[in-house]
């Protein structure tokens, strides 16, 4: 369990278009304070400093893409960064955006992954705070459930079923860690079927879509030709659990179970997660000892990575 806040080293950027908005978009990631959390600037704003806090307060909508608004400006489909930054234990960053819409990339978190250990990953010198789960929280509608339970790690257990033969029931379980995620879960694209796109087209939306960036299902074949996991479809859920999730701005322990779960059940376990942010608040001991003698340096002479409080936690008989 990684014991300290993260941010990046340096400031790195990248363009691409929206998946909805079919807007081409740059966004600059830069370094960001302890206990700053990850927020988004727009840049497109004239004479404005618009600032949207990835926060579940902020969170709009979740048709088709998890949305953020703040005093009436908006960033869409935030959630297959949030997932990279979650996965990869980035919890301070800003995000300067020019346009309403986060590129969708190749439709999956590797882009992003990528992007982060380009800039490099550095450590800070406060203890990171995570979400200790204490008691089961279960939502859903009909069959469709998320439920969380208290857990040792970070774990999901994941469910889609959709009715097609390409597809049917596929379930993942993984204890998400930074390895597990970059190996095994952020290469997993979105996906849509080819009989909803005209639909979808037609209500304003995924005017950016193209086989470059999501798994198209046709009827009896993808048409992308084949798929980059076994476990593809599923593991795109879990992208998208784990970008949602990461709004209530700290890590979560708990285990996680959804059976044809979606952005709406996500966005309504983590509206139900919310009030305990503060109540169930979790700081590991730290795995790290510090490599320096303790008997030549006092406390105060002793900087990061090692904040004081911790330092005399250790020493302590
Ligand atoms: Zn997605």
């Amino acid at each position: 369990m990684i014991s300290y806040q993260r941010t990046i080293r340096e400031k790195i950027s990248c363009s691409g278009i929206g998946l909805h908005s079919g807007e081409k978009t740059k966004i600059t990631l830069f370094p960001a304070e302890p206990d700053s959390g990850i927020r988004f600037r727009r840049t497109d704003v004239p004479g404005k400093d618009v600032l949207i806090e990835a926060s579940y307060r902020n969170l709009a909508t979740v048709n088709y893409a998890t949305t953020l608004s703040k005093d009436g400006y908006r960033v869409q489909t935030v959630e297959h960064l949030l997932s990279a930054l979650a996965g990869l234990g980035i919890d301070n960053l800003l995000i300067e955006i020019d346009s309403g819409e986060v590129p969708i990339m190749d439709g999956s978190a590797a882009p992003f992954v990528f992007l982060i250990q380009e800039a490099g990953v550095v450590e800070q010198p406060v203890p990171r705070k995570y979400i200790k789960i204490k008691k089961t929280i279960q939502v859903g509608t009909g069959d469709k459930f998320i439920k969380i339970t208290p857990a040792k790690e970070f774990e999901v257990t994941y469910t889609i079923h959709f009715d097609h033969p390409l597809i049917n029931t596929q379930q993942a379980h993984y204890v998400i860690s930074e390895a597990t995620f970059i190996r095994r879960i952020s290469r997993a694209r979105t996906f849509g079927f080819l009989h909803e796109t005209q639909k979808l087209r037609e209500a304003g939306l995924i005017k950016g879509g193209s086989l470059n960036n999501a798994i198209v299902v046709g009827d009896y074949h993808i048409l992308n030709g084949g798929l980059r996991l076994e476990d593809e479809f599923v593991c795109h859920k879990i992208i998208d659990f784990l970008g949602d999730i990461s709004l209530l701005g700290r890590p979560i322990i708990g285990h996680v179970t959804a059976y044809k779960a979606g952005h709406g059940l996500h966005a309504l376990l983590v509206q139900e997660i919310a009030p305990y942010i503060h109540k169930w608040e979790f700081i590991p001991e730290l795995e790290e000892k510090p490599t320096f003698s303790e008997s030549i340096l006092s406390h105060n002479q002793i900087i990061y990575p090692y904040p004081k409080t911790n330092l005399v936690a250790t020493t302590a008989p």
